[in-house]
């Protein structure tokens, strides 16, 4: 005897405003001009950029290769330099910063004249966290909680994170700097569908035999959202699109929670979904 597997979607998997508002962005500014340029891929997705690829969104390593067309800058935000050197170059920038991430450079130039040493919760390397880096001076990246610990004792300290960050590490970060920093200014600026889409999951991943995270290996946002995952449901499953999907995880499962990181296409969800309700488990006997 089977039965269909029961299919459980998080409500707002996949893309955020930010990125669902760049990519418009560089659509109209394509259509409009014949082409468009973008400094790196606009988001950690191979389907999503080779797709854009075909609709002459053009992806350079280097502002030199941008001519006779405007060059757009991403969801996550571009550091000062870049700016000017457009300016500079005369170049016309469309600006697809996602505003969540406008704001937390206005928050971290306001912290740093308010005379803090200035602390990140984020990723090294990470193009967001780089670019926040550089909106002030001597700005201090911090990704785990051993690297908090290292921090000396301060008398005026303020922290932004990175917007995608996991609740959890930001917490725990924090704690810890609350036990060293005299006067501790936090600004919350992990962004509101980052934590709506953490709170989903934690709310499917106890309730489901197992959870499957649409998303491509190389986004850092979807393997946080794995992670959270894990911690509530070891069956949890990070796959990049219905090929990845093992027909052993569901022998002994009933039902399954689907989420999908910021950069996740609906086409890419929908399939998943799609395939997982074909899927038939045997029924408990
Ligand atoms: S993850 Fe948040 S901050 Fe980043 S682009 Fe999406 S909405 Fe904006």
């Amino acid at each position: 005897m089977s039965e269909q597997l029961k299919v459980s979607v998080a409500t707002d998997a996949g893309f955020c405003f930010g990125v669902r508002d760049a990519i418009e962005k560089a659509r109209e500014t394509a259509r409009a001009h014949g082409k468009v340029y973008m400094l790196g891929d606009i988001v950690h997705n191979e389907r999503v950029v080779s797709k854009l690829a075909e609709e002459n969104i053009k992806i350079v390593d280097s502002l030199d290769q941008v001519h006779d067309a405007p060059v757009l800058f991403r969801a996550h935000g571009t550091v000062p330099e870049l700016w000017e050197k457009a300016k500079a170059k005369g170049l016309s920038v469309v600006d697809a910063t996602c505003p969540l991430v406008h704001e937390i450079h206005s928050e971290i130039v306001k912290l740093h004249e308010e005379g803090r040493k200035i602390f990140i919760i984020g990723d090294h390397g990470h193009d967001e966290v780089v670019a926040i880096q550089a909106q002030i001076p001597n700005a201090v990246v911090l990704s785990t909680v051993a690297e908090a610990k290292a921090v000396p004792r301060l008398k005026r300290a303020g922290i932004v994170s990175q917007s995608t960050q996991m609740i959890e590490n930001v917490q725990a970060i924090i704690g810890i700097l609350t036990m060293k920093v005299f006067d501790l200014k936090v600004v919350n600026t992990v962004c509101y569908p980052t934590r709506r889409n953490q709170e989903q999951i934690k709310e499917l991943a106890p309730n489901n035999d197992i959870m499957i995270i649409v998303g491509s290996y190389t986004s850092a946002n979807t393997k946080r959202l794995h992670q959270v995952s894990l911690t509530m449901n070891p069956n949890s499953y990070m796959v990049e699109s219905t090929d990845d999907i093992k027909a052993e995880w569901f022998e002994n499962a009933a039902s399954v929670g689907v989420s999908a990181g910021a950069s996740s296409p609906d086409d890419l969800i929908k399939e998943v979904i799609e395939h997982l309700k074909s899927l038939h488990v045997k029924t408990r006997e």
